[in-house]
Order: structure tokens, then C-alpha cells, then sequence
């Protein structure tokens, strides 16, 4: 599977649909939210093809969750309700199993806090832990915030998952 981005246009919400970028990242990408043109960060792939930050923005820091699509959670689990009274409850048990196992075998995909673009099919190495809600707040409320720690040197490559 080669790598891609998913590029969230700086100017649209979480919701506007991302623009595919491929490996090798370019320079700059025609966005096709806004129809204007970003600057990428193609730097941010190191020789191994693993991610030392954001290819988007740049920001060395980025956090790796499960690529497992919530509405076929939910899908599976209304399903099983619906049938639950002819399965004397059995497609409940079912369902949880199905829902555990895609979630077990879903790929990663790994986020920018800064920009939420979505880099897929990156070499794991080095690693980038899961979504840490301190790195968030220090973003979002600047260095000081209370409960953000320092910048770690690097971003978060190779990164301890965090604690809590
Ligand atoms: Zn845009
Ligand atoms: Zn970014």
C-alpha cells in the first residue's frame, strides 16, 4: 500500500472532505476545498519513508489512532439490536466480537494536532503514540496552559505513549 495524505484545507472545518496527496509528497498542493494552493511540508518524510512531522503543515507533532470507520461501529450494532429478539439476544454478543476484531485489524492512521491532516500507509517507524490530551491543550492555550508539559525535542516521534 503506498503512503497518502489527507489534507485538511486550513480554511475549511472537520468536516470539509480532504484533499489526497501521494507519496512523494510535493511542494505545494491545489487544494480541493478552497482552490487555492498550500505549501506542503515534503521534508517531514525521512529517508525511510516514516514521519518525522506533519507533511502538511510541518508540526512535529502527531498522534496514531485506529483508521476504523465509527459509522460501521454504530452500523453493526443497530444491526444486532434489530435482530437481537429472533437471536434471543445472541447477535449482541456477536456484534461486540465483530466490532472488537475490525478494530483490532484496522490500520493506523496518524494525525497532526495542528491541522488534522491524515497520513496512511507511512513506515511505523518511528512511532508516533496515541492522542494525548496535554499536547492539545498546549496547542490550543499556548505554552503556559496549565496542564500542557513542554514541547518534547523532536515532536513526537519515537514518543512514550503518554500516561493517562
Ligand atoms: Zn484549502
Ligand atoms: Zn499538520
Amino acid at each position: 500500500m503506498s503512503a497518502r495524505v489527507a489534507l485538511r484545507c486550513p480554511r475549511g472545518d472537520e468536516a470539509a472532505s480532504p484533499t489526497p496527496v501521494t507519496v512523494p509528497i510535493p511542494d505545494a498542493v491545489r487544494c480541493t476545498h478552497c482552490g487555492d494552493v498550500h505549501a506542503l511540508a515534503p521534508a517531514s518524510v525521512n529517508a525511510q519513508g516514516g514521519l518525522q512531522g506533519c507533511t502538511a503543515c510541518g508540526h512535529p507533532e502527531l498522534y496514531t489512532q485506529k483508521d476504523f470507520p465509527r459509522s460501521l461501529g454504530i452500523a453493526i450494532v443497530v444491526l444486532a439490536a434489530v435482530l437481537a429478539p429472533f437471536t434471543y439476544y445472541a447477535s449482541l454478543g456477536v456484534a461486540a466480537l465483530v466490532d472488537a476484531l475490525l478494530y483490532h485489524f484496522a490500520p493506523n492512521v496518524v494525525l497532526c494536532y495542528v491541522c488534522r491532516s491524515e497520513h496512511r500507509g507511512f513506515s511505523p517507524i518511528p512511532k508516533h503514540p496515541r492522542f494525548d490530551r496535554e499536547i492539545e491543550e498546549r496547542l490550543k492555550f499556548g505554552e503556559r496552559a496549565v496542564m500542557g508539559k513542554p514541547m518534547r525535542q523532536g515532536g513526537t516521534a519515537g514518543a512514550p505513549e503518554p500516561e493517562h
